[in-house]
Parts: structure tokens; sequence; C-alpha cells
């Protein structure tokens, strides 16, 4: 379906259906076949084998794409970390790489893994100060940004970045996962390559894991397909059923919890018992201006603070009793976490900084959960 003129919201209900026509169904199917017939040379488009490519996959790639505004379809991986590492493989032995100091921290561990094992230059910057983006461009294979980052919520000028590493002959891959395509489509921006964590918002119901890769470089795409083809991290038909089943609700989920995120950052900053919230829909953030002119929303992603210091975090998570205590984000139902409970987070990343990932349940109830947990963490420490 040519409908370059549909917004987000309506590419999420109506890409990557069947053809229509009397008789046909809605919803493409699920197909379990590991091979097909065919014999001779291969013919291309022709189903062969499914580590190759799966029809399932199709009405996926082709709804994404039309999400990220790509000319091409998206290419499914079986996490999000496998897409992650396919985009890490365009970049050549010995070549220099520039990942945002607080990007996902299990990224950051593959950057520092291919840096000992192929030789790659890995320098860290803060990708919202562009001058020291620009200061380390000379000689750079590939810029991997994050915005905003996860779990600090910095917001980066991407168009900026862009047009800097393009310059200075480097490729700009973006990991999406936490704006979304609703919140921003980075290839209009001029980026090269999109990666998703599927198994976030994009699928939405924390029930699969999955990953994506978007590029409109048909050379940058045959390099990714054939990466997926001989590395062989491939996704399940039921999987990216799942998850095209959840793409459909994207943007009635994202603006009901983005909503929430809005409501809770402003309520938990004038908490007596938060020091702190990053929340770029709070005007006082300092994300908040580039966000406002480039992303559509905020997100519905917070760190938060609170008074007390790692104990004070963790006695929140023990108290909560609607929110999940759980790592992942972009589910239905809401979660947080304390991130430097894992040895690899970033050291600058704050001991005390509970990540939150607000849902679609009603704003009251996730208020009052985290009010009282609040509470009872002060009371532990009175
Ligand atoms: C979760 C996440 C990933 C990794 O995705 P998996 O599906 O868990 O492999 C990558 N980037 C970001 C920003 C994430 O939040």
């Amino acid at each position: 379906m040519d409908t370059p003129d549909l917004s987000p919201a309506t590419l999420a209900v109506t890409a990557g259906r069947p053809d229509r026509e009397p008789g046909a169904p809605v919803n493409a199917g699920v197909v379990l076949s590991s091979t097909y017939v065919s014999q001779g040379p291969p013919v291309p488009g022709e189903a062969m084998y499914t580590r190759y490519d799966a029809p399932t996959w199709h009405p996926f790639e082709e709804a994404l794409a039309a999400l990220e505004a790509s000319p091409l379809p998206a290419l499914v991986y079986s996490s999000g970390m496998a897409a992650v590492a396919a985009a890490f493989s365009l970049v050549p032995p010995g070549g220099r790489v520039v990942v945002p100091r607080h990007a996902y921290q299990v990224t950051l561990v593959l950057a520092h893994e291919l840096a000992a094992t192929r030789g790659l230059e890995v320098v860290t910057a803060d990708l919202h100060d562009l001058d020291a983006v620009a200061a380390v461009l000379p000689g750079t294979a590939l810029v991997w940004a994050e915005s905003p980052t996860n779990p600090m919520l910095e917001v980066a000028d991407l168009p900026a970045i862009v047009a800097a590493a393009h310059d200075a002959g480097a490729l700009v891959a973006v990991d999406n996962t936490f704006a979304t395509p609703l919140g921003q489509r980075p290839l209009t921006f001029g980026a090269d390559v999109v990666v998703h964590s599927v198994t976030k918002a994009l699928a939405g119901h924390s029930d699969v894991v999955l990953g994506a890769v978007v590029t409109g470089d048909p050379d940058l795409r045959s390099r990714l397909d054939a990466y997926r083809r001989t590395h062989g991290a491939i996704a399940g038909p039921w999987e990216v059923w799942l998850a095209l089943r959840g793409l459909r609700t994207l943007a009635l989920r994202v603006a009901r919890a983005q909503a929430n995120a809005q409501v809770l950052a402003e309520r938990l900053a004038a908490h007596p018992d938060v020091v702190e919230v990053r929340y770029p829909g709070l005007p006082g953030d300092p994300g908040h201006a580039l966000a406002a002119r480039q992303l559509d929303g905020f997100g519905t992603i917070l760190g938060v603070r609170p008074a007390g210091g790692a104990q004070a975090a963790d006695d929140v998570v023990a108290a909560v009793r609607l929110w999940v205590p759980a790592t992942s984000l972009g589910g239905v139902e809401s979660m947080l976490e304390r991130r430097r409970r894992f040895a690899t987070e970033s050291p600058t990343v704050p001991e005390d900084l509970l990540r939150l990932s607000v849902g679609i349940e009603d704003v009251e109830d996730l208020w009052r959960d985290l009010d009282q947990a609040l509470r009872a963490a002060r009371g532990g420490r009175d």
C-alpha cells in the first residue's frame, strides 16, 4: 500500500496488511515451515529457507518500515541486542565508534567486547554535548546515538549530530527504542540506520523478545541481511506475529502512558521524598527545550532519585504493590528498578536512580502506590 501521507498512528494500524481482495484475511497468518519447495538456482524473492527469509517476518517488517519512513522493509532479529550487533557489524575492523556515555548498558558491553575481539576503537561521549562529539568525529566510522538515553533521559540534537557525522564520513545509527517512531523518525533527520528493541514499546506487552533494524540504504540493508543469514540470530514466527499484534495499538498505549508519565513526573518533582526527577517533559529538565523541538511527545520513561540514597531506592522498589519490580520497559504494566543493581551499568549513573517505565494503568492508582512506597522508604530511615 502506497500511503506516504498517513500519520504514524494510522500506519501502526494499517501497514503490513494482506492485499485487500474479496475473502482475503485482514491479518497475515503465521507460517510454520523451516523450508519451502524449490529446485534449481535460487530465484530472487522466492521463499527458500527460514534462516534466509520467512513470510511471517514480512508484514512486521513492512509495518515498521512505514512507521520509520523507510523505503525499504525493516529487518527483524531475535532480540534488540541481535539487532544492535548486526548494526555494529557495519563497522570495519579497527574502525572507530562513538557511543553515548549513558547508552543502554549492554550496548556498551558489546562495544567494549568488539574493541577487544575486532579491534574497534570505542570512544564514549555525551551526545548532548555537540562540541565533545565534534572533537572525536574525524576518523570515526559510526556514531551510535540514543536519544533519550537509557536510563539518564539525556536528549541529543540528532539532526546536528547527523550533519556533523556525515561531514566527517561517519555513519549514524540511532537506537530509537525509547522514543518509538511515534516520537521521532531518525531516518527523516538523515540517520543511516535505526535500531529497535521491539521487546519494549513496539510489542508492548512484555511477552516477546525481539529486535529490528531499519535503513533506507540498499547497500547497508543487504549487508545487514547477509549478517542475519550468516550469524543466524533470526526471529521466530510467533514472536513476530505477537509483535505486529502489539504494534497495532502502539499509538493508544504510548499516548496513555505518556500522559501518565507527565502527571507522575510533575508530582514526583514536588514530592518531599524525591531529590531529582529526570523527564524531558518537565520544563526544568536539561533536555526539555531540545525534546520539545525534536520529539512528538516526551516519552514514557522517568528517572527518579528518592531521598536517602541507594538504600531508600531499594526500599521503594521493595514497597511497591502495583508497580512491578522488574527490568525492561515499554509494556502496558508499570515497572521500576534501581539501575545500578547491575554491575555493568555506567558508574556515572547515580547509585540511587530508579528507572520507571510508566504503563497504561489508571494514573491515580500508580500515584498512590508510588507515594506510599516513598513514605514507607522514609519510614525506614526515620
Ligand atoms: C532493552 C534495550 C535494548 C536491548 O534489547 P533486547 O530486546 O533486550 O535485546 C537495546 N536498546 C535499548 C535502548 C533498550 O532499552
